[in-house]
């Protein structure tokens, strides 16, 4: 994911949109983050060709703004739920400890058959294709685990399990960035699944998507990211599916032990709302939304097609986000807590979504 602009508080935090590439993070970092301005989101998007497609994404997403949200709905008597943290951190470890997992090398086949292993018996559904990049071409898999529910409609929950294809030689393992999202989905799986029984769930049907090629392969931009999203969304358009996705939410860097989850202003208002009242019923919320500002991510196909959709990611990982996209992106830098707090928040969520 790339963001553009992240506001803390009253400053803004304007941040170059077009840096070059990963490796001169720390030198656009200091050039770019050290110049806090107080000026408003709204004026920081014009900033050349790289922002267009954030900036229509992002005027799309204030522009529905306006649409009042519906009424919070009165606390219900039903239990809080509460996810295995320990098991989906170890779900994390066991992911991370397979090494880059980049489009299409033997480590992301191996984890495309440990997800496969860790969904026997589940409905599960494949989206393969080849992506035709600037190096070259690569084998793309999304893996969709289906839970079907008695209400007509979908709610969709992604997290992408690629690592980056240009960090391959760094020793770069994406503990936090492709192995959290990778171990939440599973985790999910396991609370879906209802204890094997196979009964629908009461509620909307969720689809579990473990997305690929989410990263670039070069660098950012709309034709060099979200492969696997943007391939999934367009087919979803195609065969009517979208228009049956009540929510969509896309799970990325949810494990760092300093958990604060911005509220990504690329999406629907409403949805982030909804995971915002879901963290306050079981007192998380001070984890969340401290920092807001658009980041593109899996998401963005289906917020230009129009499906409600939020991104929840904590992008701001280490002091200025110094471990993202670095080798230093390992498990200690992460906590099961984080991965507790963001399980539990969604999983409320998807109940309230059920309610309404
Ligand atoms: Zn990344």
């Amino acid at each position: 994911m790339i963001e553009k602009t992240i506001k803390r508080n009253a400053t803004t935090i304007k941040v170059c949109p077009t840096f070059p590439c990963v490796s001169l993070w720390l030198l656009w970092l200091k050039i770019c983050v050290a110049l806090p301005l107080t000026i408003a989101l709204s004026s920081t998007v014009a900033c050349g060709k790289g922002t267009a497609t954030t900036a229509s994404a992002a005027s799309k997403s204030e522009s529905t703004a306006k649409t009042p949200a519906p009424p919070a709905r009165a606390p219900d008597s039903a239990p809080l739920p509460h996810i295995d943290s320990k098991r989906a951190f170890q779900y994390t470890r066991e992911v991370t400890a397979f090494g880059p997992r980049y489009m299409g090398n033997e480590n992301h086949k191996k984890l495309e058959h440990y997800i496969l292993d860790h969904l026997k018996g589940d409905q599960v559904e494949d989206d393969a294709f080849t992506a035709d990049t600037v190096e070259g071409k690569f084998p793309v898999r999304n893996i969709i685990a289906k839970f079907p529910g008695t209400k007509d409609g979908i709610i969709a929950i992604l997290g992408h399990y690629d690592t980056n294809y240009p960090l391959r030689n760094i020793g770069y393992v994406g503990a936090n960035d492709g192995g959290s999202s990778t171990a939440i989905l599973l985790e999910f799986a396991n609370q879906l699944r209802g204890g094997g029984s196979g009964k629908a769930r009461d509620g909307y049907s969720v689809w579990l998507v473990w997305t690929d090629g989410e990263e670039a392969v070069r660098k950012w931009s709309d034709t060099d990211s979200l492969y696997g999203a943007r391939h999934l969304a367009e087919k979803w358009e195609k065969d009517g599916t979208l228009k049956k996705i009540k929510a969509l939410m896309v799970m990325d860097m949810i494990g760092d032990a300093d958990l604060d989850i911005d509220r990504n202003t690329i999406g629907t208002p409403w949805l982030l709302d909804l995971i915002y009242a879901a963290a306050e019923r079981l007192g998380y919320q001070s984890h969340f939304y401290a920092r807001e500002g658009p980041i593109e991510d899996d998401h963005l196909p289906f917020v230009k097609r129009g499906v409600p959709s939020a991104d929840v990611i904590d992008l701001d990982y280490g002091y200025n986000n110094v471990f993202h996209h670095t080798a230093q992106d390992t498990m200690d830098k992460l906590s099961p807590k984080s991965l507790e707090i963001v399980g539990d928040t969604i999983l409320e969520t998807i109940h309230m979504l059920d309610q309404r």
